[in-house]
Parts: C-alpha cells; sequence; structure tokens
C-alpha cells in the first residue's frame, strides 16, 4: 500500500515535472537553453530575451540557410535544448524528420504557425520574416513562450518586446510612408525572397530563380526578363548578400540595368556582423534601395 503510494507521488512530480517547464535553476547557468534555426528568428529572441536567455543559432551567418544541413553534433545540441524556434513552410528541411523523432514537438516553436502563409507559383513562401508585421506576431508568441520557461523574468521579456514592436511598428511606418506615392510597382530581384514585403507594401517582385536561389532559370525565362527590363524601361535589378550574383550579372549587363542590393536577410554576412548590422538596420538600407527602384 505504501509502496503504491510512493509510486504515485513520483509519478506526479514526473508528470507535473514535464508540464511545468523546469525550475530555474536546473537550467545552464540559470538560462534557459534557446536555439534558433537561423538569423532572423535569432534576432528576435535576442531582442526579448537579452541576458535571461542561453541563446544559439543553427544556421552559421554567412551561410546561404537554404539548403544547410546541420551536423550530427547540432542535432544532439537541439535535442538538449529547452526551446527551439524554427520558420517551419519548408524553409528548414531538415526539421521535418527532426520534429518526429528526437525534437520534442512541445519544446518546438515554428514562427510561420504564426502568420498568414503566401504562395507563389503552388509552393508556399517560406520568407515571412521580410514582412515588419509578421515579425511582431512571431516576437509576441517567442515572448509568451519565453515567459512560461521562466516566470522569474516575465517583466523583462513584457518590456524588452514592447521596445523590439515599437521598433517593428516605425520600421513598417517607414515602409509606408516612403513608398506611398511610388511611381513603378514592380522590381527584379535574384529569388523570389520579397513576397511578403511586397505583398505588404503594394508591389511585384520578378524574380530570376524560385522560392530557392538554387532554382536556375531556363535561358527562355532569362531572355523573357531581359526583354520585359527593356519595353518596361527598368533601371535597376536587386541582387542578394549570400546567394551567387552569376545569372543576375549577366542579365543586368544585356538589360542595361545597374545592380543594387536588396538584402533577404537569410543571415548576416562576416561585414555585417562586423558593423553591427542588424534586421532593423537592414531592412532601413533595403528601403533606401527600393525607394531607388519604385520611384525612379
Ligand atoms: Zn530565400
Amino acid at each position: 500500500m505504501k509502496k503504491g503510494f510512493i509510486i504515485i507521488i513520483a509519478l506526479t512530480l514526473l508528470l507535473t515535472g514535464c508540464t511545468t517547464g523546469k525550475r530555474i535553476e536546473e537550467y545552464e547557468n540559470g538560462k534557459p537553453i534557446v536555439y534558433t534555426s537561423f538569423y532572423p528568428l535569432y534576432f528576435l529572441a535576442d531582442e526579448i530575451g537579452k541576458d535571461n536567455i542561453s541563446l544559439r543559432v543553427v544556421i552559421p551567418n554567412g551561410v546561404e540557410p537554404h539548403d544547410y544541413e546541420p551536423s550530427i553534433k547540432q542535432l544532439k545540441d537541439i535535442e538538449n535544448a529547452d526551446m527551439f524556434i524554427y520558420n517551419g513552410a519548408g524553409f528548414e528541411s531538415w526539421t521535418d524528420k527532426l520534429l518526429k523523432t528526437i525534437i520534442d514537438e512541445k519544446k518546438a516553436l515554428s514562427a510561420s504557425d504564426e502568420v498568414e502563409l503566401n504562395r507563389i507559383d503552388g509552393a508556399v513562401d517560406p520568407h515571412i520574416w521580410l514582412d515588419p508585421e509578421n515579425m511582431n506576431k512571431i516576437g509576441e508568441k517567442i515572448k509568451d513562450r519565453f515567459i512560461s520557461l521562466d516566470e522569474e523574468h516575465k517583466e523583462e521579456y513584457e518590456d524588452n518586446f514592447k521596445q523590439l514592436s515599437q521598433k517593428l511598428m516605425k520600421l513598417d511606418k517607414d515602409y509606408q510612408e516612403t513608398l506611398k506615392d511610388k511611381k513603378k510597382d514592380k522590381i527584379l530581384v535574384s529569388h523570389a525572397a520579397f513576397g511578403y514585403m511586397a505583398k505588404r507594401y503594394n508591389f511585384d517582385q520578378i524574380s530570376i530563380a524560385g522560392v530557392s536561389p538554387e532554382q536556375e532559370p531556363s535561358p527562355k525565362t532569362m531572355a523573357d526578363i531581359i526583354d520585359f527590363a527593356k519595353e518596361n524601361n527598368f533601371k535597376y535589378i536587386f541582387l542578394e548578400t549570400l546567394a551567387s550574383p552569376k545569372i543576375a550579372k549577366s542579365i543586368a549587363d544585356e538589360a542595361n540595368l545597374e545592380i543594387l542590393t536588396l538584402n533577404p536577410i537569410e543571415g548576416l554576412t562576416e561585414e555585417e556582423q562586423k558593423n553591427h548590422e542588424d534586421y532593423i538596420s537592414i531592412m532601413e538600407k533595403n528601403l533606401e534601395n527600393l525607394k531607388k527602384a519604385l520611384m525612379d
């Protein structure tokens, strides 16, 4: 009888231990370990968690993330983390296997579950982070999850999120106001990363590659884009920082286009890190270049 009672208590402790999350002293240096898959989510988690979390990123900066495969060691580390935040919508194909096997789904947060998804040519477009309003929605969810992991710092998470939210709303307002009187409504880009940004600020992207930079265009697609750019008097084509510029450069030569940067913020380059750039500062630079292409 007594033995059965002890087992029930032990079981209850185990079960409540699982559902209420770990107590603070069980975390590494008292902090929950949070893994994010790539930079934009790292940015959100860092702004909200600051010193109260131990934050890591799976896809290293400077690496094009669409075809990234994590190492066995990284997978082990994610398995041992207290939370794993990923984009979803097919962006990190490696997470599909993980979520069914080594990653506890209760620990995971799929950012794309928080926003309305768009499709491009039938495929789900994963580039949700290029709309500041989406970043705000994802940030709010991250804030809630941090509070449930670590009640003790609830107020700090809430204050940090409020400040982040103000920065994101200011960015959104800058885009709305700057692009309000635009003269063009189309831009030429190297891969179709800007669908959410384009939708929010009322323009279209014409992309050389598909939603992933590895999908190379056919010679016919390239010829069509060159004709289109000439017929519509395009002056600019956008290149990005991590993908190969070869094809976009040859289109620029053929159609006599000036090359500008539009950064899909899929990771920071070494130089961007050195210059302390972040999501907000890069989005502001993107706006400067968009303004050239859409107002000219
Ligand atoms: Zn992309």
